[in-house]
């Protein structure tokens, strides 16, 4: 399939903003301070807004009280100081008729930026000042300039297009527009990558005519038709890179085909003999669910095939995810290879290290070396924590075989950590590393394994994770998801209760302790240092035992413990020597204690919704009624939804969606999460059906050579520096 004819986007690049006729090179300097240096940066520097000239409310008009867009031009301008020594700028407006007062505090710039003479739209609230219309400290859009002004007839159109610049550069959005125009006009004919039948089934407008639409539109509604198509370019660039990088991957890898019989997941309870997993899964406590046993046929013929597996586990809090990963483990481990399972924190490692002991106890793999040539499947711990006597030691297991599964936390990603030969690597908790570091892990197992294999990853996650997001997140793994139960699992019993009313959750709590249960208590979440935080846990736990919970046994949990003091809390309250558990979030992920039936949540607003889901999935785990109390009052109604929502819902993937739409999206894709930079029109809610025909467009154009080069090239232009890395390379 050759491309439309047309110059590529991507050669746009090559041309700097220099070449446009009115830029030079003090122009060129501003527009870099915008990250604007080639045309390529100038056509993909979108509009944040559109102003309808038509469209416009007159001054008169608007209510006192409201905000309000006002189209104007300043008349008059004046700077000075106030008695409290703050800057002040005071100027003029007006739209023809009426005329507005508009006031700066401490911008003293808008001196500069607004000469007499500059036609500006302002944003603000409509003030009465001594009878006058005021506005203070609106936002400004400087629409065009007094120089700025010379009116190219053809442009003052019935939409003007305002860029994220105006506000304190030197360039009005009027010049930006100005550069654009021209820069569309010389880049002509722009070629497509997408084939015209394609955009055309999916009622797309070609490159070209969104490329002016967004700049320029006629009218409003040409907008959002362009926007839909840079969306879906912006989604099939990152799914295509994606594609490749999997495609790379895969070529470039060495895996391990394990020795795998599927018949082995239907195996009967107590049947003797047969393969580890076989072994495993008959002498276990329970049947797999039904979810279980499906993810696990995922699970087990990646495990079959010689590429390395690449899977993302999905399943809410208490869905059974463990089981999962032991099989995989016990997998590697029967073909006389070793396991890795990576826990976000000591306490986690620590409890699957115990509840492997526990599961696995009656294994016994088979070793050359041993008299018998057989001896028990060996489980070692490796965190920071540990002596280095004991680290030395684990290390050598580690090094010559005799340790088949190792349980650890960063501490196993060190340097000195070497492998026999590392079969499968299982990473729990998935949201505390980032994607590179993920993919430096993969890149590592192998250089760490005598082997020279890459080990097959499974990662698991119990935060639900939005479809949309997964795609663009995890986009470059294959997807399981657990979405059954394990049977008797009732959903949580959740009470939001306010202040004043919190005595009925401390009540709760004193009756299951002496029904023989258990009760978590999350201390709220204070701003500060860790010992602040652990100092306000210790006076919360104080506090407790001498009022709400006295006479009762109550432990406490928090990070500034050392890690032996933790496993002691921890074994104390899993044992029934502690009847409550006092602790900060660090309770949040994984720990697993069947006896815990209530946990209470102090100044709950203050937590993520999805944090909070997790939180609720620590009770209510043996088939028993668990209990969720909210305390707190909401201060604001965004906190008040969240509360609501979980007292509502007890469907992790439906709370991740209300998340997403409280917090917006900028919070998912942006700062640590962030990974994807490219997504500047497209909305992961609002465009999924965009994000959806995206994925399967790409995975026909990443056999296009020359299509996929241009939009992968594209992206390359596109993303931050430091997501290159983990996009380009293998
Ligand atoms: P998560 O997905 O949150 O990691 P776990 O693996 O910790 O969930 O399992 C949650 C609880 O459910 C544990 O107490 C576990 O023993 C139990 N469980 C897991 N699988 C099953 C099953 N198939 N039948 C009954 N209980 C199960
Ligand atoms: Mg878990």
């Amino acid at each position: 399939m050759t491309s439309a004819p047309g110059r590529p986007l991507r050669d746009l690049a090559d041309v700097p903003v220099t070449a446009l006729h009115h830029v030079g090179p003090a122009r060129a300097a501003a527009l870099a301070e915008l990250g604007v240096t080639s045309i390529f940066d100038l056509l993909t520097f979108y509009p944040r807004r559109y102003l309808d000239r038509t469209r416009r409310a007159e001054l008169a008009s608007l209510a006192l009280g409201e905000e309000a867009a006002v189209v104007g031009v300043v008349r008059a301008l004046r700077a000075r100081r106030t008695s409290h020594g703050r800057s002040l700028v005071e100027l003029d407006a007006t739209d023809g008729d009426e005329s507005l007062r508009v006031v700066f505090f401490n911008q003293a710039w808008r001196e500069r930026q607004l000469p007499v003479g500059t036609q500006v739209l302002l944003y603000g609230r409509l003030e009465d000042y001594r009878g006058r219309r005021q506005m203070t400290n609106p936002v400004v859009d400087v629409i065009v300039g007094v120089d700025g002004g010379a009116r190219d007839p053809t442009r003052v159109g019935r939409v003007v297009a305002l860029y994220p610049s105006s506000e304190r550069s030197r360039l009005t959005s009027w010049e930006i527009g100005g550069y654009v125009d021209e820069a569309l006009r010389r880049s002509g004919t722009l070629a497509d990558p997408v084939p015209r039948a394609l955009c055309e089934s999916l009622g797309l407008v070609d490159r070209t005519a969104a490329f002016w639409a967004m700049h320029r539109p006629a009218a409003l509604e040409d907008v959002e038709p362009a926007r839909r198509r840079l969306a879906f370019d912006e989604f099939v660039r990152l799914q295509l890179a994606l594609a490749r990088r999997r495609r790379r991957v895969v070529a470039a890898s060495s895996g391990v085909a394990h020795a795998v019989d599927p018949t082995d997941l239907d195996v009967a309870p107590g049947a003797p003999g047969g393969s580890l997993l076989r072994r495993f899964l008959a002498g276990h406590r329970f049947a797999l669910t039904g979810a279980q046993r499906r993810v696990l046929g995922e699970v087990l013929a990646d495990l079959a095939r010689p590429s390395p597996m690449q899977r993302l586990l999905q399943g809410d809090v208490g869905s059974g995810k463990t089981m999962v990963a032991l099989s995989a483990l016990v997998v590697g481990v029967d073909g006389g290879r070793q396991g890795a399972l990576l826990a976000p924190t000591e306490v986690l490692a620590e409890q699957h290290a115990a509840s492997l002991r526990a599961d696995l106890a009656d294994l016994r793999v088979p070793d050359a070396r041993v008299l018998g040539g057989e001896r028990p499947l060996s489980i070692a711990v490796l965190t920071g924590s540990l002596g280095s006597r004991a680290r030395v030691g684990v290390l050598a297991g580690l090094a010559d075989g005799s340790v088949d599964i190792v349980v650890g936390t960063h501490a196993l990603l060190q340097e000195d950590v070497r492998f026999a030969a590392l079969g499968v690597v299982v990473i729990d908790e998935q949201h505390r590393f980032g994607v590179a570091q993920r993919a430096e892990l993969v890149a590592r197992g192998r250089e760490r394994s005598d082997e020279g294999r890459d080990p097959d990853v499974l990662v698991m996650t119990a935060t639900p994770i939005p479809r949309t997001a997964a795609m663009v997140t995890f986009g470059d793994l294959d997807r399981s998801v657990l979405d059954e139960m394990p049977a008797g699992r009732q959903p949580v019993v959740t009470r939001w209760l306010g202040a004043g009313r919190e005595s009925e959750g401390w009540e709760l709590v004193r009756a299951e302790v002496a029904r023989g249960r258990r009760a978590f208590v999350v201390c709220p979440l204070v701003e500060g240092s860790d010992r602040v935080v652990a100092a306000s846990a210790v006076s919360e736990r104080e506090r407790l035992a001498a009022t709400e919970l006295a006479g009762l046994r109550v432990g406490l949990l928090h990070g500034q413990m050392k890690p032996a003091e933790k496993e002691q809390v921890m074994g104390a309250f899993r044992d029934g020597a502690l009847d409550v558990l006092v602790a900060t979030v660090v309770i949040e992920v994984g720990v697993d204690v069947p006896e815990a039936s209530v946990i209470v949540i102090e100044d709950a607003w203050r937590f993520g919704l999805a944090q909070l889901h997790q939180l609720r999935g620590r009770v209510g785990r043996a088939g028993d009624r668990g209990y969720c109390f909210l305390l707190g009052d909401a201060p604001s109604d965004e906190a008040r939804a969240r509360l609501t929502a979980l007292v509502d819902s007890h469907d992790g993937f439906a709370l991740a969606e209300i998340d997403l739409d409280l917090r917006g999206e900028g919070t998912l894709l942006g700062t640590r999460q962030r990974g994807r930079s490219d997504l500047r029109v497209a909305s992961l809610r609002g465009d999924e059906d965009l994000l959806v025909a995206a994925r399967d467009v790409a995975a026909n154009l990443v056999e296009d050579g020359d299509a996929a080069d241009q939009l992968v090239g594209e992206l390359r232009l596109l993303v931050e520096p430091s997501e290159v890395g983990f996009l380009f390379q293998g």
